[in-house]
């Protein structure tokens, strides 16, 4: 071998074992998932079925931002994110929602009928199974323009589909929605619109995010903020009140401590919250059936997150509480 062909092959082997060391790092953050068992003493209690019903206002997490709410009387839900397909179909194929799994968790869930479906943003994790749950339940589809057209792509009939945006109010029952216009967490699939009729299978980019939103939920007395993903207009929820934020927190691991505290800053003190409630921090590529966990250090630091909510919620007396997945809680109990 001449020297010139030694050292080609030296530096073809030196970029393989690089890649080999690269693509080993990425399989372990992939499956690398913080426990939770640090938070296990900051969950609300779920309650008993004896007591539920005397619980006027009460909610059930279901992953992501998913998020049964009810009077016992006019049930709402939030996103209704149940087909999680995983990874590899996320990455490398086509997702559609699944009508059967869906059937299976709304009943998991005891849900029966619902009267809105309301969707924080339109990517997959968020509205692809939204239009399945309203024909299951008879719900009215609630979401941006982009949301509009997941809905029409799965053959939602138009007097099922509720199109708002910031400043919209709605009445369902006793709850009073208020919509506010936000932003998404700064991610790399952050921003886009669905502008026609999306029909699954598609690849998972194709739910862009059509825009963001707040959801304010006001029952008598009670006011409940749902910030699916973790960003903010500034200044945009000057004014507006809220005894408990369901606070998106996916990928706001990976955000500056100065990001973070900007987000506290807009989310929690602005409304006024006494109680935080982190959502979206499952890892969204698991079956629900199976016990939730933590985001991969891939793509999120929940750890850090959790951390330095606690820390900010403990200065700032506010309570930061996780809540439990399948289980009822009363959101306002102890403020
Ligand atoms: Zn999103």
């Amino acid at each position: 071998m001449s020297r010139g062909w030694r050292i080609a092959w030296r530096v073809l082997l030196g970029l393989g074992v690089l890649l080999l060391a690269l693509a080993g790092w990425v399989a372990w953050q992939a499956h690398r998932r913080p426990s939770l068992a640090p938070y296990a003493a900051q969950q609300l209690p779920a309650l008993p079925a004896s007591a539920v019903a005397q619980v006027p206002v009460r909610m059930m997490f279901l992953g992501v931002a998913t998020v049964l709410l009810d009077d016992g009387r006019t049930p709402i839900l939030i996103d209704g994110f149940f087909t999680r397909p995983p990874l590899r179909r996320v990455v490398f194929g086509r997702i559609a929602p699944d009508p059967a799994l869906i059937r299976q968790s709304l009943a998991r869930a005891g849900i029966t009928r619902l009267a809105a479906v309301i969707t924080v943003h339109s990517h997959y994790d968020h509205a692809m199974d939204t239009p399945e749950v309203a024909r299951q339940t008879g719900a009215l589809v609630v979401g941006s323009a982009s949301t509009a057209n997941i809905a029409r792509g799965w053959g939602l009939a138009e007097d099922r589909i509720r199109t708002v945006a910031d400043g919209d109010e709605l009445q369902f029952g006793d709850w009073r929605l208020t919509v506010i216009g936000s932003r998404h967490a700064p991610t790399a699939v952050t921003g886009g619109t669905i502008d026609a009729p999306l029909k699954p299978p598609v690849r998972a980019p194709q739910y862009a995010e059509g825009g963001s939103l707040s959801l304010l939920l006001r029952h008598g007395d009670h006011a409940l903020l749902v910030q699916g993903s973790a960003g903010f207009v500034p200044g945009k929820l000057a004014g507006r009140r809220a005894e408990v934020v369901l606070l998106g927190i996916g990928a706001l691991g990976q955000q500056s401590d100065a990001y973070l505290a900007d987000y506290w800053r807009e989310l929690v003190s602005g409304t006024g919250a006494r109680r935080v409630v982190p959502i979206h921090w499952d890892d969204f590529t698991l079956p629900l059936a199976e016990p939730l966990q933590a985001a991969p250090a891939l793509i999120d630091d929940v750890d850090h997150s959790m951390r330095w909510l606690l820390a900010r919620g403990q200065a700032d007396r506010v309570d930061v509480r996780l809540a439990p997945a399948w289980g009822w809680v009363d959101p306002f109990a102890g403020l």
